[in-house]
């Protein structure tokens, strides 16, 4: 949720340790038609379940924006005999890293406790989003302290806050938003509105974020550029 220079430098030695993962998937290419193909690492060793169905509350929110996508979880491979740990291919705009990172990542990255994801970097190309994990729980934990005063009446699902995270934070580089607006998914401060919200499934982006979102996706889509 956090867009800011200084927190991109401090991200950078973690981006190069990123790097220097072997990632395979089911999606390691371009995917074809107008979808977006997202390449899951689940640093957090988040249950198998719950990512799933966190990716499907993403997928849809992100559908509902009219941009479908595929989901492909990551894992490591050892290094080759000389030690390297080549990157895959991922080659085009039209595929998307996702990377599920613990409190103890975010903690070497000096990151301030109310951080749930990052976007790094500026442009219109970028594909690697940031998601905390421990801090999606802490915010899930403090609705409950509300449910208990009566505050709320259902509160949202660790699934439901970690898949609306997700979406937001992808909604940054398709955007290509450093900022957040005041309605829907992309807000900055999610209240207990906003866990209302996303409790009933109904937190979205705006139709202006949805025709943006098409457009960029259509885009990558038919870009030739091979980026790596
Ligand atoms: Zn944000």
């Amino acid at each position: 949720m956090t867009d800011t220079g200084q927190l991109q430098q401090k991200l950078l030695p973690l981006v190069i340790a990123g790097l220097a993962v072997v990632q395979i998937g089911a999606a390691q290419s371009s995917v074809g038609g107008t979808a977006l193909a997202v390449h899951v690492r689940n640093y957090a060793e988040i249950d198998a379940k719950r990512l799933v169905k966190a990716e499907s509350v993403a997928a849809e929110i992100l559908r509902k924006a009219g941009a479908e996508t595929r989901w492909a979880g990551v894992e490591d491979i050892p290094p080759d005999q000389t030690g390297n740990c080549a990157e895959p291919s991922l080659t085009s705009l039209s595929d998307i890293r996702l990377h599920i990172v613990s409190s103890t990542m975010a903690e070497r990255l000096a990151l301030p406790g109310n951080v749930m994801g990052l976007s790094p970097g500026s442009g219109p190309d970028r594909r690697l989003v940031y998601v905390f994990y421990d801090s999606v729980r802490e915010l899930s934990q403090r609705q409950l302290q509300a449910q208990a005063k009566g505050d709320i009446p259902l509160r949202a699902s660790v699934e439901q806050i970690l898949g609306e995270m997700i979406a937001h934070e992808i909604g940054h580089i398709l955007l290509n938003l450093p900022s957040h607006s005041k309605t829907g998914v992309m807000r900055g401060d999610w209240d207990l509105k906003d866990l209302y919200d996303i409790a009933h499934n109904s937190l979205f982006f705006t139709q202006s974020q949805a025709e943006i979102i098409r457009r960029e996706v259509r885009r990558r889509s038919n870009s030739s550029v091979a980026v790596s």
